[in-house]
């Protein structure tokens, strides 16, 4: 079989697989789409310092790309707590914004972030209406500093740029934009992202050229990688993501989220979890670059079952790394970590050795032979 073949094979049978898990999924009829999904406070940094910032996770009505035939992303479960594309009044999405806001002392966390479970700019998942409302909100309170929110390219169009501009004009205001892996390929099958380098190029010149910051997401360790790629990968994802003008990256290392291919194949023993040793391996590259850098991963809605880890004896110090250095941009924490299970981590490495340097022949074998274990 020649690779094109190969390809739409691996390709038919993962958006199958997608399709099968999204149907099966449980999910909350009976949520109540006037009140909120979550929120919560986390560690962030601004203007050089440690500060708290809130996050609000809005019941939405989907992410137009999860809701579609085969789509979503193989590490995205949010499509679980929305509404799955049944509409939603504008007012509800304005109830949950407000009554939520009213619950924080602003004075305290001088920045929020805004998600929806999809594109915020989008406005069949967010009624422009409701859109303006909440900017019209936090542009009339003095405290909050800056505004994130996150969006697919093919919604972040010049016109909404200048529509952000005019209503929140004294605020820094962040829009997420989830890259994942600068490689189409990688980004097809290991993501099923289902949008080009191309596009977020185009976006990215849109955003640089704006008032706005870009925020790019880049995923660690997704489905079929091996450690070395993932790490590999994440670096050139990094560096690109500087040179097209991102004033912020924020790794993602994969979690377990419910109703994902990442489930799916983790259940199968066909995928491991990010090390906390491969977020050092990465940062080492990247630290010195000229934008700010997150690590993620955490802040989701359903909150994930597993998180990047590395084992039980040095886990806690790992997640304590993470947070300091989120609050302070400091390495030390990070680089001072020791742990014998960085030699099970070089075992795992050299395991995967086996597996077929090609992508697509690697994940037509995974498939084929689905049931057993080729992973590890
Ligand atoms: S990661 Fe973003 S683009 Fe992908 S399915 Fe989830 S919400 Fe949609
Ligand atoms: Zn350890």
């Amino acid at each position: 079989m020649d690779k094109f073949d190969m390809k739409r094979k691996v390709l038919d049978e993962l958006k199958k697989i997608q399709q099968e898990i999204k149907e099966g999924s449980s999910r909350d009829y009976s949520a109540d789409f006037s009140q909120i999904g979550h929120s919560s406070i986390k560690e962030g940094y601004l203007n050089g310092k440690s500060i708290q910032r809130v996050i609000f996770y809005l019941r939405g009505y989907g992410c137009k790309w999860a809701i579609s035939r085969g789509g979503g992303c193989f590490m995205c479960g949010h499509y679980t707590k929305t509404s799955m594309g049944r509409k939603i009044s504008p007012f509800h999405f304005i109830t949950q914004f407000q009554n939520e806001f009213a619950k924080y002392d602003f004075t305290q966390y001088p920045m929020i972030c805004v998600y929806n479970a999809g594109s915020f700019l989008n406005e069949e998942e967010m009624p422009v209406i409701a859109r303006q409302e909440i900017f019209r909100v936090i542009a009339e309170n003095q405290h909050i500093q800056t505004v994130v929110i996150e969006s697919r390219p093919e919604f972040i169009t010049d016109e909404v740029i200048k529509e952000i501009e005019k209503t929140l004009p004294h605020k820094r205001v962040e829009i997420g934009v989830g890259l994942e892996l600068e490689s189409d390929l990688s980004r097809e099958i290991c993501i099923n992202k289902g949008f080009s380098f191309e596009e977020y190029e185009l976006c990215a010149k849109l955003i640089s050229e704006s008032n706005l910051c870009l925020l790019t997401y880049i995923t660690v360790k997704p489905l079929f990688l091996t450690i070395s790629e993932s790490v590999e990968q994440a670096i050139k994802t990094a560096r690109k993501a500087s040179d097209l003008g991102s004033a912020v990256i924020s790794f993602e290392p994969t979690s377990l989220q419910k109703g994902t291919a990442v489930e799916y194949f983790f259940n199968k023993g066909m995928y491991q979890f990010p090390w906390g040793w491969d977020m050092i391996e990465i940062m080492k590259k990247v630290h010195d670059l000229p934008l700010e850098i997150r690590i993620g991963g955490f802040e989701f809605f359903p909150i994930p079952e597993a998180f990047i880890q590395n084992c039980a004896f040095c886990n806690k110090k790992l997640y304590e790394a993470i947070y300091s250095y989120n609050a302070t941009k400091n390495m030390e924490l990070l680089l001072s970590l020791q742990c014998d299970c960085q030699n099970t981590r070089e075992v795992d490495k050299n395991k995967e050795r086996s597996l077929d340097e090609d992508l697509i022949s690697r994940v037509y074998k995974i498939l084929e032979l689905e049931g057993e274990k080729q992973w590890n």
